[in-house]
């Protein structure tokens, strides 16, 4: 049950007529040697651990402060519980998650790297949303949460999720992707809209650097999270109203390689360029490192 494309995902969904999550949980049963059952429940511990990330610092700001961050996700909570947005609840609900995992992250509290650290907020908050906006049940949450998997596998073969090779839209546009298939998927949609959703989610940040301010993985990252969940709801709805990405997802993997090998160094990681030297940046930087 081996894919290294998404075509070759799309064949095999097609040929046993199931999930792109199904053909993950096979393969993972295969390679593992296990049933279902057990996949299902290593899934739930991960996902168990996204929920805390993507609650903690909303329930507990005062514990989550990073050098740069901390405190936006109850504030984003706050003005989401006012029901007075220009957004709506959901979206506004989906960014105070994320930016709670990127808080945890970088108070170096317990989050899962899906794809990366700098990247871990998006998936938890767009499933977890996603789920409680329709009212999914646990098991169908889970499968979306391996759909993503699925997605991740296959950026991770064909291009990169690292921001250091790839810059930011490796790694926050990677986790908008990942979490965009699994949404279509728990709303019904069919693997080719998932993937479709992968595809408009990466294009949305096609080139987007990677600037970390003092190298730390705090800002512009944590609002990155926040902007990445709200692309992964976007291409969801995007796919799932039948709207379908011009190029096909794998030539958009390949693509998103070959921008991230075009990129400078002073723009992957390096804290050489972009936000990271800015007047603000740089002053920032001294004070942290007393330098
Ligand atoms: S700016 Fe760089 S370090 Fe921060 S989330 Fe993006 S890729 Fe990761």
């Amino acid at each position: 049950m081996m894919f290294n494309t998404g075509k070759e995902l799309l064949e095999l969904t097609n040929k046993y007529d199931c999930s792109i999550s199904d053909i993950l949980i096979k393969k993972e049963m295969e390679i593992f040697e296990s049933t279902e059952e057990e996949i299902l429940e290593k899934t739930k511990k991960i996902y168990d651990v996204m929920k805390n990330s993507a609650s903690e610092s909303i329930l507990h700001p005062e514990k989550y402060k990073g050098h740069i961050i901390g405190g936006d996700a109850i504030k984003m909570k706050k003005y989401a519980d006012n029901n007075d947005t220009y957004c709506g609840e959901t979206i506004n609900l989906a960014m105070a998650r994320a930016f709670s995992t990127s808080e945890v992250n970088a108070s170096m509290g317990l989050i899962c790297a899906a794809p990366t650290a700098g990247a871990s907020g998006i998936i938890p908050a767009a499933i977890i949303t996603g789920s409680e906006k329709i009212n999914a049940d646990e098991i169908s949450t889970l499968k979306a949460l391996l759909t993503s998997a699925a997605i991740g596998e296959l950026i991770t073969k064909n291009a990169t999720v690292s921001g250091a090779e790839g810059g930011c839209q490796a790694e926050t546009g990677t986790a908008a992707a990942m979490a965009a298939a699994a949404l279509v998927e728990l709303k019904g949609g069919s693997p080719k809209a998932s993937l479709h959703a992968s595809s408009i989610a990466l294009k949305n940040v096609m080139g987007l650097v990677c600037d970390p301010i003092a190298g730390l993985v705090e800002s512009p990252c944590a609002k990155r999270n926040a902007s990445g969940v709200t692309n992964a709801m976007i291409s969801a709805d995007m796919a799932l109203a039948g709207v379908e990405s011009i190029v096909p997802f794998d030539e958009m993997v390949e693509t998103m390689l070959k921008v991230g090998r075009s990129l400078p160094n002073t723009l992957k990681e390096t804290a050489l360029g972009g936000i990271a030297i800015t007047k603000t940046a740089k002053a920032l930087e001294k004070k942290i490192f007393n330098k």
